[in-house]
């Protein structure tokens, strides 16, 4: 590595993203399990349905339905927004600041920080789809083909080959994130082998230069 001065006292920024049912937590899991610091965005994103000036707005927005509890029901959020541009439009306007706020809150708690971790990893879907790759140092794509990435969406969330198939066509094309990746685990075999691709990136990270980033809250 060849940091310059500033940005050596900050932690190496690794995003982990890919399609849906590509294998992305499983990596998170994978990092966590090897003494990485590990956060989710999806994470942070549910925890911010959780302000009350987010729920306030979304009641505005989409009425009582949406409310169970005194908590955003989001199962009945995923079906009002879902499919529908507008909505999620304004879902996405409303969340998506804020989770970016909050991963950079996470960044800078650790800037200068004599016993900061060399690395911190960000597990984000839409990493490319809202150009926060301009954000992270390295970002590790995880890919799987079509054929896999219906038969895990099959078994884990019970939808049917149509509905799987829905899901995957409403994304960015796994070969378009593949491209803009500076590095892809191909995650099409076992967990084994998804592990040792892992370690093998893991020996190679300190090859990877730091870069000079973009502020999360820059990005809009
Ligand atoms: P994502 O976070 O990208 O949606 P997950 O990590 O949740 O994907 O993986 C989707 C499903 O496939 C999960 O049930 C997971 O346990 C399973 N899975 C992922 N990778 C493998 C693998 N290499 N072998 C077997 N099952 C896998």
């Amino acid at each position: 590595m060849k940091p310059d001065d500033f940005i050596h006292h900050r932690p190496f920024l690794i995003a982990v993203t890919g399609g849906i049912c590509s294998g992305k937590s499983t990596v998170s899991k994978w990092f966590d399990k090897n003494g990485f610091v590990v956060f989710s965005a999806d994470k942070i994103a549910h925890f911010i349905l959780d302000y009350p000036n987010v729920i306030a707005k979304l009641r505005d927005k989409f009425g009582d339905e949406i409310i169970r509890n005194k908590k955003v029901n989001r199962k009945k959020l995923g079906e009002i927004v879902f499919g529908n541009p507008e909505n999620l439009k304004f879902l996405n306007g409303l969340l998506h600041p804020k989770i970016r706020a909050e991963m950079q809150k996470i960044i800078d708690f650790y800037y200068f920080k004599s016993d900061r971790p060399e690395y911190l990893v960000f597990e984000i879907p839409l990493l490319f789809e809202n150009g926060l790759e301009k954000s992270f140092d390295l970002s590790i794509n995880v890919y799987a083909d079509k054929n896999k990435q219906i038969q895990r969406l099959r078994k884990r969330d019970h939808l049917s080959a149509t509905e799987a198939e829905k899901r995957i066509s409403a994304q960015m094309s796994s070969e378009t994130k593949m491209k803009k990746a500076d590095v892809n685990i191909v995650n099409n075999g076992t967990r084994k082998n998804l592990y040792s691709q892992l370690e093998k990136i893991v020996a190679s990270l300190a090859d990877y230069n730091y870069k000079k980033v973009v502020h999360l809250t820059h990005i809009n």
